[in-house]
């Protein structure tokens, strides 16, 4: 039913799951993408004839529909940027450097894992790790422990994770972290695709979020800073449209959020970010998370019939993505023959090696869904399995 609004699937007989890596565009999106280029295509804030005016308006109006749609107290606190990997590689140079210990979980992104490499974090200095359980579980006790020992520190946690969709209970983490005087970044790239977020009744002091996995455009995402820590955020890169006053030998910076937007910036891609929150807004989260359950209990249900299949955590807690093996068959193996049946997932380590590697394994098969997808989706993936694993078995 609703994926009569996405032109991709008129156009292509894929059956898409692979909505982690990245979503489909309804029509409006790219509507309004089009509309920006061929009919006032001028750069933001800077000339001041009618098109620059309108350009200018629209990518402000889109900073206020990301602000109402995470519920942020001003729209000063929305920087975009160019998406997840980008608001925490900015947050971890302009702020959470000064930071002596930086507290992650077994189960992020490489996104949140190599930018603490580059200051020179490891195990043994500046970086903690907290652990999972067996079913994939955030371990509390494991984060108060760290927390306890070390106060005062920077949390750097994901949402939703991309490769086994598994949800982290953001709320007390974040609760947490602040009984022990510590700041809380959420890496929320999976976030916004399957469930409604309030920044303020999480509490949260940085909230990173991605367009492309949200329905919106590629190269393009936000994040939100509290506030209370706008003024202590340097900028990691400066140059037009950032400043206030220029000579040769100094210069000062505008505000929020223009300082942190150095640059002509991905004008298009923010107009049709804030189309695809327009567009989850009309259907209501409500629907979606539905919809999404009703797919996810379903795909459950499904792959559990097949021979042979381990997962790794179940689905309580859990949503969008199903990551999978079949005992002695190889993840690479079912990639390329479902791919020639014409069913797009991914197979391999999912930018999450170290997860992998606790779980000792090289990857999984993971189908991820939307809210788009149907049953007949499901099926049809359940046949290509099905039919796969009888060639390689
Ligand atoms: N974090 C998570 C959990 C992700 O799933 C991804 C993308 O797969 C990223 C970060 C990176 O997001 P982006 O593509 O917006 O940089």
């Amino acid at each position: 039913m609703f994926k009569e609004d996405f032109p991709y699937f008129k156009n292509s007989e894929i059956t898409y799951l692979d909505n982690a890596a990245t979503t489909q565009k309804p029509k409006s999106v790219i509507n309004a993408e089009m509309d920006y280029y061929e009919n006032y295509c001028a750069n933001t804030h800077r000339s001041s004839f009618g098109d620059a005016n309108k350009a200018t308006l629209n990518y402000e109006n889109a900073r206020v529909s990301l602000q109402k749609f995470i519920n942020a107290p001003k729209k000063e606190e929305i920087i975009f940027t160019k998406g997840v990997t980008e608001s925490i590689n900015f947050i971890a140079n302009s702020f959470a450097k000064k930071f002596e210990k930086v507290i992650i979980s077994s189960l992020e992104h490489h996104s949140n894992i190599t930018p603490w490499h580059m200051q020179g974090r490891s195990l043994s200095k500046g970086l903690e790790v907290v652990s999972c359980n067996e079913n994939l579980d955030f371990d509390f006790r494991d984060y108060e422990n760290i927390l306890k020992e070390n106060p005062n520190s920077f949390v750097s946690i994901t949402h939703i994770s991309n490769a086994f969709g598994k949800i982290h209970d953001i709320k007390a983490i974040i609760q947490l972290a602040h009984k022990y005087n510590s700041v809380v970044m959420i890496d929320a790239a999976q976030s916004l695709a399957h469930m409604s977020v309030d920044v303020q009744d999480l509490d949260v002091d940085f909230f990173a979020m991605s367009g492309h996995k949200t329905f919106g455009p590629t190269g393009v995402g936000a994040i939100y800073i509290k506030e209370i820590f706008l003024k202590e955020v340097d900028t990691y890169q400066t140059g037009g449209a950032t400043i206030n006053e220029v000579d040769f030998d100094s210069s000062t910076l505008l505000d929020s959020p223009y300082k942190f937007e150095a640059g002509t910036q991905n004008i298009a891609g923010v107009i049709g970010f804030a189309k695809a929150l327009d567009y989850l807004s009309n259907i209501g989260y409500e629907k979606i998370e539905k919809q999404e359950l009703i797919l996810y209990e379903y795909l459950d249900e499904q792959l559990s019939k097949l021979p042979n299949i381990k997962f790794y955590n179940t689905i309580e807690n859990s949503i969008g993505s199903r990551s999978f093996n079949f005992k002695n068959i190889s993840h690479d193996d079912i990639g390329i023959l479902v791919d020639k049946m014409k069913v797009a997932l991914r197979v391999g380590h999912h930018c999450a090696q170290p997860i992998m590697k606790q779980l000792n394994i090289k990857g999984t098969i993971r189908v991820s869904l939307a809210f788009y997808n149907t049953k007949e989706d499901i099926d049809k993936l359940i046949k290509a399995l099905k039919k796969a694993l009888k060639m390689l078995a």
